[in-house]
């Protein structure tokens, strides 16, 4: 049994729920404003997963913007995967690596490694990075060794 069997890891919608709980834990805010008070979540079979309407600003987004998924065709399922690996990898994943774990193309492998690497050093994963995301990866790494730093 793997960590990577959790359902973030492989349903596109788990994914966002898994991200907003950490970006947006008193619910969704509105990355071009600033409101909450006003969001609905779009739904529909024409709306791309995890879309809100801001109804003060009438402006629709997901929780990707501001964070190292914006403006990227990547599943956000891949990105988590991704992150995974890479944070509870000592020696670091290649591109080549991650194409082949992923599924995805060589290309979009080498864009993601890329983005983590880069997020990763200047500290910016913000939530994902600080008590979300690679913690958890970490501690996922911890408790299936048999020794204690
Ligand atoms: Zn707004």
């Amino acid at each position: 049994m793997s960590v990577l069997s959790d359902r973030h890891f492989h349903d596109e919608a788990a994914a966002y729920k898994f991200v907003e709980a950490r970006i947006w834990p008193n619910g969704p805010v509105c990355p071009h404003c600033g409101g909450f008070e006003r969001i609905a979540k779009m739904e529909g079979k024409s709306t791309r997963i995890g879309t809100y309407k801001c109804y003060q600003c009438r402006k629709p987004f997901t929780v990707k913007i501001g964070t190292i998924f914006e403006a990227s065709h990547v599943k956000l399922n891949h990105w988590l995967q991704a992150i995974f690996l890479i944070a509870s990898s000592k020696k670091g994943i290649s591109s080549n690596q991650l194409h082949r774990t992923l599924g995805v193309t060589l290309k979009t492998a080498w864009f993601i490694s890329h983005r983590i690497g880069e997020a990763m050093r200047d500290g910016k994963l913000g939530p994902l990075g600080g008590n979300g995301m690679i913690v958890e990866a970490r501690l996922a790494r911890r408790t299936s060794a048999p020794f204690s730093a």
